[in-house]
């Protein structure tokens, strides 16, 4: 038996206990007359002690960070303890020392904070991974999994496994492709998204499905992306949108409440109109208010060009901030107009505490029309009022950014509130103006609000779809929908993507026949599973903490190096 306790465990009841112990070493201190080394495991860290005496004394200064130990001994109460560690109470007086492998000096401290930058940590991510701060990460996923797990058995959702070598389904990202041998010059796509098969699932009866699965993308790198990620993937079959709000609004407060202790109160529904007129996007941060004020009707008319050539003039109110000065407005200007946000300028009323008003557009606006305003936006003295100007929605965006970031400033993000919602109300498509045709705005596979069903021929724009996504804290942590499970629909459904027939035979025949054969009406959701986690443990949107062996900016595993070139022989079998 390589140990009796972990490295966590010891306490001052085990004092006088013979037990072994193993693990790395985390450090040694060599005081001369006395050895100490903490030895550290995923459990923890517990303080060894060797006697001068003893000739291990001598063994032990000898050994090098990360060296793995065996060590047998007596558990007895510190003279000093340390109240920092949970062990901190006791120390092992080592008799019995086993080394069990040596170790190089790592490339980086195996500490909280470490001195190894993020390519290196990559290249020897099992090292980064003993760190006890990354290695937690994980096991909190392991722990929020387990809740999930729970959850779905408890409704009956059974978990289903589905392909990972398939046909492209289209889900608005590029595939990742896998030549085959035996097929040459063709290929198999990695799933975007197990969505046709769990469809399939509910045609075939299993009535509630789920599954912890990976999904792939070919897309463009942002920080929080990453070409492999997991999903919880769900569906149902015989529900309406209602049903399916209620089932996972139901798991996302069975997490939180299991993981966090924490119980969310009832989630919040807002419209895709709705969120994009007060916050600039679609995934609201509601933490706090700020919320977009449309100034059109006020400020146009009043010789200020730039205001009324602007189809959208935009303000948002800075509670609080009516001193800041001209120093720190030049920096937000300057902040706006970088080419992320994109804004050409920004304007200011700074709304004073003695209730006069100072405008970055005097020239323009009387004090009267600067009251009015900031009537409009509710501004109180000691406010500072902010406004954007330009077309619709590239303003709103930069609005969008604009209010996270005054947000942030004004430490209204704060990272022990959850504050979540449901979006719903999704326009069906949206106008791609490069290619000239509708996209689907979720995929192809979601259904139309009945009431929209004239719109489908008329103004297609404006058709709504029985879609919805949870919302935290501005992050999307899952979308879903309500399917199309006819195929007179789902043709109709391609036919307005521009998919000609013959398209439409050869990539999705196969869910047309199915749904020839009594479908069920089904609906399903999907969350992002790493982005879940992180909101879950540590309420910020960083999904590479969570994933054990994640891949760099670049799309890059740095410690296999991939991707890379392959065997001239395979290449030739594959006929590549
Ligand atoms: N398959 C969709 C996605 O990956 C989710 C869903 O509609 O269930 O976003």
């Amino acid at each position: 038996m390589y140990r009796t306790h972990t490295c966590g465990e010891l306490r001052k009841e085990h004092s006088g206990n013979t037990v072994s112990l193993a693990g790395w070493v985390q450090r040694v201190r060599d005081l001369g007359n006395l050895v100490f080394i903490d030895l550290r495991d995923r459990y923890g860290i517990t303080q060894l002690f060797f006697d001068t005496n003893s000739p291990l004394a001598e063994q032990a200064k000898q050994l090098g960070r990360e060296y793995v130990l065996q060590v047998t001994g007596l558990v007895r109460e510190r003279s000093s303890k340390n109240a920092q560690m949970e062990t901190g109470d006791v120390e092992l007086k080592v008799e019995v020392l086993n080394i069990l492998n040596e170790s190089k000096t790592p490339p980086f401290t195996i500490e909280e904070e470490t001195d190894g930058g993020d390519d290196l940590r990559m290249k020897y991510r099992y090292l980064d991974l003993r760190r006890s701060i990354v290695n937690k990460n994980l096991l909190h996923r392991h722990r929020v999994a387990k809740a999930v797990r729970e959850y779905m058995d408890g409704q009956g959702f059974a978990d289903v496994e589905t392909p990972f070598l398939i046909k492209s389904t289209p889900e608005g990202a590029r595939d990742f492709v896998v030549p085959s041998r035996l097929n040459q010059g063709q290929f198999y796509a990695l799933p975007q998204s197990p969505q046709t098969f769990k469809q399939l699932l509910m045609v075939a009866g299993f009535d509630r499905y789920y599954q912890i699965t990976r999904c792939f993308r070919d897309e463009d790198l942002r920080a929080d992306r990453q070409p492999e990620f997991t999903q919880i993937d769900c569906e149902m079959a015989f529900v309406e949108q209602e049903d399916v709000l209620q089932m996972f609004e139901g798991m996302v407060k069975h997490v939180f409440k299991k993981v966090r202790g924490i119980e969310l109160g009832d989630f919040p529904r807002m419209s895709y109109a709705d969120c994009l007129k007060y916050y600039g996007n679609d995934k609201p941060d509601l933490r706090f208010g700020m919320k977009l004020i449309e100034l059109n009707d006020l400020v146009k008319g009043k010789s200020f060009k730039v205001f009324d050539d602007a189809e959208y003039v935009v303000g948002i109110v800075a509670e609080g901030y009516s001193e800041y000065t001209r120093k720190q407005t030049d920096e937000l200007t300057e902040w706006v107009k970088r080419p992320q946000i994109g804004a050409g300028g920004l304007v200011f009323i700074k709304c004073n505490s003695d209730g006069s008003f100072k405008s970055s557009v005097d020239k323009f606006y009387s004090e009267d029309d600067l009251k009015n305003i900031a009537a409009i936006c509710k501004a109180k003295a000691g406010d500072l009022i902010l406004i954007l100007s330009g077309g619709l929605s590239k303003t709103r965006k930069a609005m969008s950014e604009l209010r996270l970031e005054m947000g942030a400033r004004l430490g209204l993000r704060k990272v022990e509130d959850y504050k979540p919602l449901w979006v719903v109300d999704f326009p069906l498509l949206e106008w791609d103006e490069e290619d000239k045709r509708w996209n689907a705005m979720h995929h192809p596979f979601t259904s139309w609000k009945k009431e929209d069903n004239e719109l489908i021929n008329t103004n297609p724009g404006a058709v709504r779809a029985n879609a919805y996504d949870v919302v935290i804290n501005g992050v999307e942590l899952s979308s879903g929908s309500i399917r199309i499970h006819n195929r007179a629909q789902q043709e109709k459904m391609f036919s307005l993507l521009g998919l000609t027939d013959e398209e439409t035979q050869y990539k999705f025949g196969f869910i047309l026949n199915a749904f020839e054969y009594g479908a069920p009406p089904h609906g399903g959701i999907a969350f992002g599973f790493d982005r879940f986690c992180s909101i879950v443990i540590s309420n910020l949107d960083y999904i590479r903490d969570f994933i054990a062996f994640p891949k760099n900016n670049s799309g890059r595993d740095m410690m296999l190096d991939a991707p890379s070139d392959i065997d001239s022989r395979l290449k030739k079998e594959l006929g590549l």
